[in-house]
């Protein structure tokens, strides 16, 4: 079987989800560069959690996890098909790091990316929480024992935002703040390098308290990093700033 990739995609507004927008473009080219996987293991900053979670389940009910938005956003449906098989893998291979836990379904963090990616809703999806209790360590470790179902079909998506400050959002701007676009091209930097240890040791990287106040958009990068193999080729995709705060730079290994 043919490896499948690992992906960390910005994701950004919801409004990301429809219409023509410049995520949605990318998002429609990356597929183009990827073979259908069998499932897709999705680890979403917006299923913040104090524990790593994952749904076993056959269904993913779309949680609407958004306020004040137009009413396409909420009347569109994305439900794809969980995997019972895939969870019961991923829960073998997290072993102790993981509990199933089915109050959660399937988030804007992640049905805003496949409803352009999978529009049918084709591919069964496996959502994973953020454990924002665990450091950096954890979240790469938490990749690494992931990343096995590469292997098995299952393509990993990680989505979040390397920089994600909303506290600072310029609604309406299109472009970053100076510091976010810094923040940004350091850590792509890093990627590029291969030197994941900077990007889990971020906090010695400039501005990191304006651009990951919070760490659950970023967490999600690092379950990616550890999901990575060492003959992965990386491609960068997405790659910008808006809102003032936001970087929507996204990376696909294969
Ligand atoms: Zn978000």
């Amino acid at each position: 079987m043919n490896r499948m990739p690992v992906i960390f995609t910005g994701h950004g507004s919801p409004m990301n989800a429809i219409g023509d927008n410049k995520a949605r473009r990318g998002w429609s080219e990356l597929v183009k560069q990827i073979s259908k996987p069998k499932v897709i293991i999705a680890i979403s900053a917006h299923w913040t959690t104090d524990s790593l979670y994952i749904r076993r389940s056959e269904d993913n009910p779309k949680i609407d996890d958004m306020y004040g938005f137009p009413q396409e956003l909420y009347d569109l449906k994305y439900e794809p098909k969980g995997s019972i098989e895939y969870a019961d893998r991923a829960i073998e291979l997290l072993d102790d790091l993981v509990e199933v836990n089915n109050q959660w379904g399937i988030d804007h963090g992640v049905w805003a990316i496949l409803n352009t990616m999978y529009p049918e809703a084709d591919v069964p999806v496996v959502m994973l929480s953020t454990n924002i209790e665990g450091d950096a360590t954890y979240q790469y470790e938490v990749g690494k024992r992931l990343k096995q179902l590469r292997d098995e079909g299952a393509m990993i998506l990680c989505s979040g935002n390397v920089v994600h400050n909303l506290r600072m959002v310029a609604w309406g701007s299109e472009e970053g703040y100076p510091w976010a676009i810094e923040f940004d091209q350091e850590v792509k930097e890093a990627i590029l390098e291969r030197d994941f240890e900077s990007v889990i040791n971020f906090k010695e990287i400039a501005n990191y308290e304006k651009a990951i106040p919070s760490g659950e958009h970023f967490c999600p990068l690092l379950v990616a990093l550890g999901c990575v193999n060492e003959d992965d080729n990386v491609t960068v995709f997405n790659e910008y700033c808006e809102l003032g705060s936001m970087s929507m730079t996204s990376y696909l290994f294969k």
